[in-house]
């Protein structure tokens, strides 16, 4: 079987290929989206997905997923 990296989406909670996933980073406090996956640290995914955004923001999944508080805004702060 090829390697195919999988990961879970903090908002639905369904495990996805990682290429289908945005990669979110907290940096200084705050919720930055790393497209291209290349920023350090814990990351935490989510389907490009406004819905499942706006879910786990509803959570506070993200701050779980990365293990420290970070900001999140109500919408995502960058274009899907
Ligand atoms: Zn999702």
């Amino acid at each position: 079987m090829p390697a195919n990296p999988q990961r879970r989406c903090v908002g639905c909670g369904r495990t996805a290929a990682k290429g289908d996933l945005l990669r979110l980073v907290a940096l200084g406090g705050e919720l930055v989206s790393d497209p291209a996956g290349q920023r350090p640290g814990r990351g935490a995914y989510v389907h490009r997905d406004p819905a499942c955004y706006r879910v786990a923001a509803r959570r506070r999944a993200f701050s779980s997923a990365l293990r420290t508080r970070v900001n999140v805004a109500d919408e995502h702060p960058n274009a899907f």
